[in-house]
């Protein structure tokens, strides 16, 4: 059963207890996407608006809970799907520029008014097809325009984080921004730090995992979103490097690309710090991730240091890192020579086993009566070096070799 045939299912059992029950927002979108502009859009989530109360869907329902109960937001289980049903309603105020104080039951008029951009505003009967739109949103889906329902200043203003959203759906579906939509969000661009560390990480990891990453961000430099995205200085100009990223690039490869764009339009280029890190809420893994990328970029772009110069045992280490297959992505967008001769040796280095145990740790150290210190850990380092460069290839050789060290150090 797929995901669409799930909510079919759950939208007709409503319908035959007398309810209305309609498809509503993003997945009306994508399927319209598809069928008019003949695209491949993948939905992942049917979420229904319904007339029917919330106890109601329960009591239809026995696989389904209650989520966010302001929200008025019930999870039914069909098959291996989860299908979100949520009752037609209408936002209460917005006092924080947030979320809205309350919601309200309402009527479906109210329901797709409430939605952000009319693209998002269309309800369709899964019973036989037919799109319900209160909002024209066909209208902008057939010209491909990203625009707000209602008075776009408004709305923008009493929900900043659609100005975010406005950058990802423009992005993903190759639209233009409707005049005075586009206008609204310039004019509060600079207000999204009203908004929460979380939601904005959460809308930037969306953009930047998709493949219209690059387009992404280029609007939200051109509509002046990056400065209070980011928590740093507006800029704009060039992102080579996201741009040429593979299209299934890491969140963490994306934004060590990005950061690294707008790094070197600084003189001199801006060192690395974690202003990212505390702007987009990065978990510990990503923002280590994404260092861990800056870091190697910068090393392998060196022109000091070459690549072909370095030691084998040196270009072995560097490959060993787990963020080094993201690094050459990132370099090859500016270098595409290092990239390729690094990406060659890199094949080599799989076949020989990208992290060879070490020959000898630390226990033979201790079984030749050297005492754990800086002599000890430097010992190690040049035996895997030797091993590495396939100098060494067994135990006892390493063990002479250690033995050598201890007694005349390098
Ligand atoms: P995606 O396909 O990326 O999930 P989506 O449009 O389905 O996009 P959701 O966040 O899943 O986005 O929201 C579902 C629907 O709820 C939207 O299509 C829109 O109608 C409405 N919606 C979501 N967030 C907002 C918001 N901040 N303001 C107004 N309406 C919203
Ligand atoms: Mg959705």
């Amino acid at each position: 059963m797929s995901a669409r045939e799930a909510a079919t299912a759950v939208a007709a059992k409503l319908s035959a207890a007398g309810h209305t029950a309609y498809f509503a927002g993003g997945c009306v979108r994508d399927s319209q996407f598809n069928l008019k502009h003949a695209e491949a859009i993948e939905t992942a989530d049917f979420d229904i608006a319904t007339s029917a109360s919330l106890e109601t869907v329960r009591s239809l329902f026995s696989t389904s809970w209650m989520v966010g109960e302001a929200f008025g937001v019930v999870l039914v289980r069909e098959g291996h799907h989860t299908v979100q049903v949520a009752r037609f309603r209408k936002d209460g105020p917005y006092s924080d520029s947030r979320r809205p104080d309350s919601v309200d039951p309402s009527s479906e008029i109210e329901d797709a008014k409430r939605r952000d951009f009319t693209i998002n505003g269309l309800f369709e009967d899964p019973a036989t097809g037919e799109i319900i739109d209160h909002v024209e949103g066909m209208k902008d889906i057939a010209s491909r325009t990203l625009r707000a329902v209602g008075d776009a200043d408004a709305r923008i203003n009493e929900d900043r984080l659609r100005m975010l959203r406005a950058v990802r759906f423009v992005a993903r579906f190759d639209l233009a921004i409707d005049p005075a939509t586009r206008v609204a969000i310039e004019r509060h661009a600079g207000e999204l730090t009203g908004v929460s560390r979380e939601r904005i990480g959460g809308e930037l990891r969306r953009v930047m995992t998709h493949r219209s990453r690059c387009k992404a961000a280029e609007l939200m430099e051109e509509l002046g979103l990056d400065a209070a995205s980011l928590t740093e200085t507006h800029s704009s100009g060039t992102l080579s490097r996201l741009r040429a990223l593979p299209e299934l690039a890491s969140f963490s490869c994306a934004i060590a690309a990005w950061w690294l764009d707008r790094a070197e339009r600084e003189s001199p280029a801006r060192a690395f710090d974690d202003g990212w890190e505390r702007a987009l809420m990065l978990s510990k893994a990503e923002s280590e991730a994404m260092a861990a990328t800056v870091d190697l970029v910068r090393s392998l772009s060196d022109p000091a240091q070459p690549w072909g110069s370095r030691r084998l045992a040196a270009r072995r280490r560097l490959a060993m890192h787990r963020q080094f297959g993201d690094a050459v992505s990132v370099l090859a967008a500016k270098s595409k020579t290092p990239a390729a001769e690094i990406a060659e040796d890199f094949e080599r280095f799989v076949q020989l086993g990208l992290c060879p145990k070490p020959l000898i740790n630390g226990n033979h150290l201790i079984a030749l009566g050297c005492a754990p210190g800086p002599l000890f850990r430097s010992i190690l380092d040049t035996v895997y070096d030797l091993q590495l460069e396939g100098e060494l290839s067994n135990e006892a050789a390493a063990m002479v070799k250690a033995r050598l060290l201890m007694s005349a150090p390098a």
